[in-house]
């Protein structure tokens, strides 16, 4: 059968930008028998998200994640519909998802590997299922239920950086929903950060491309910061670090300011930054959401449930066609639009 799938045609280098050209789409084919134990699946939607970047790279740099090899097919979350079955768990029709999902349009994969989702959880929305019902939903309550030390009543402030992406738009309307009593946070553009405010219920919006970041922070967050949700490091955690509370937490969500740099993950804080959070007793621990999939299946209900009663605002970019799929990633790490970037690889 002939299929068209993306491979890695390129490396950006470890200290380089990735460009829709590191990617490359082309013909293949896959067998016409689906063997004992696999599912022939359609793909529907892909995910892309700044870890990929690390992926780029020949040494990942971390132990969980393999690098992509040079003219193989990429992978990444994906979400798809079973054409054929000879696996007993699932019959042609049924929607499933697998965060190693080939970029490819049709593909032979192993039935046990997937999982099976309900689109009635999601009002349809499949795409949900690789963004706010799937790992980037997880990442954030989970960073926030782990690390967080969130306690309703207790009148914390979160500040949320890389606010308008997929996680950090999640994040700061779960820190509300699990207590914070005031939630700001800090974006690239205006309409990122008016977007924000007026359907995401933060309440204010810092762009840090703009004016004093520190300034604004200190009156948009006169008793200071309790609660960090930290997805981007860089200059702007060093900021909100200093002006974060005796006692208070640091969710060490990612450092996407930081994913072009050559330094280790996750980066040392600078010796100023370093002595605030030693002086003022800030927790900082490495968090990744694969640790606890031992509480995928409850939290997942628990996103679902919001995203149906309205309390969990969705935004996502769908891009056309798996030839975009390199575009999509370059706009993604470039800031790409508010939530979660999908390609939608069907049509
Ligand atoms: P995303 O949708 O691409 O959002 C990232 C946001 O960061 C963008 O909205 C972008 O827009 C902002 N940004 C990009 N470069 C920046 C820079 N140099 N300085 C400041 N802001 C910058 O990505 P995501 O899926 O939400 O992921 C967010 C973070 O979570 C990433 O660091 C990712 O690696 C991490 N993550 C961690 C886990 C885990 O288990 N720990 C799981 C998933 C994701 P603007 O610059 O326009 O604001």
């Amino acid at each position: 059968m002939i299929i068209q799938q993306v491979v890695l045609n390129s490396r950006p280098g470890k200290n380089g930008v990735p460009v829709a050209e590191n990617f490359r789409l082309e013909q293949s084919t896959i067998p016409d028998t689906v063997r004992e134990g696999q599912v022939r699946v359609r793909t529907l939607y892909l995910s892309v998200d700044p870890y990929m970047r690390c992926r780029m790279n020949e040494d990942t740099g971390s132990d969980y994640l393999l690098p992509w090899q040079l003219s193989e097919v990429a992978d990444g979350g994906g979400v798809g519909v079973v054409e054929e079955s000879k696996h007993n768990n699932l019959v042609k029709g049924d929607f499933v998802t697998y965060f190693s999902w080939p970029w490819q349009t049709v593909a032979i994969l192993d039935g046990s590997l997937l999982q099976k989702v309900a689109p009635q959880l999601v009002n349809g929305r499949l795409s949900y299922f690789l963004g706010a019902a799937g790992l980037t939903g997880l990442t954030a309550l989970l960073g926030i239920r782990e690390k967080g030390h969130v306690t309703a009543g207790a009148n914390q402030t979160m500040v949320v950086s890389g606010a308008a992406g997929a996680c950090g738009s999640l994040a700061g309307q779960i820190g509300r929903l699990e207590g914070c009593s005031r939630v700001v946070g800090i974006a690239g553009t205006d309409e990122k950060c008016s977007i924000l405010v007026s359907e995401m219920g933060f309440d204010a919006a810092i762009n840090y491309k703009k004016g004093n970041v520190a300034q604004q922070l200190r009156e948009l967050c006169p008793d200071g910061v309790d609660v960090y949700f930290d997805n981007v490091g860089g200059d702007i955690s060093d900021t909100v670090i200093s002006q974060m509370n005796q006692n208070s937490h640091i969710i060490l969500c990612g450092q996407i300011s930081q994913y072009n740099k050559d330094v280790p993950y996750p980066p040392p804080l600078p010796p100023d930054t370093e002595k605030i959070q030693k002086e003022r007793n800030i927790t900082r621990e490495r968090f990744l959401v694969l640790n606890y999939m031992d509480k995928q299946e409850a939290s997942v209900l628990q996103l679902c449930q919001w995203i149906q009663e309205g309390k969990l605002k969705v935004r996502e970019t769908v891009v056309e066609g798996l030839a975009n799929i390199g575009a999509a990633f370059q706009s993604m790490m470039n800031g790409g639009n508010i939530g979660k970037q999908i390609v939608s690889v069907s049509k």
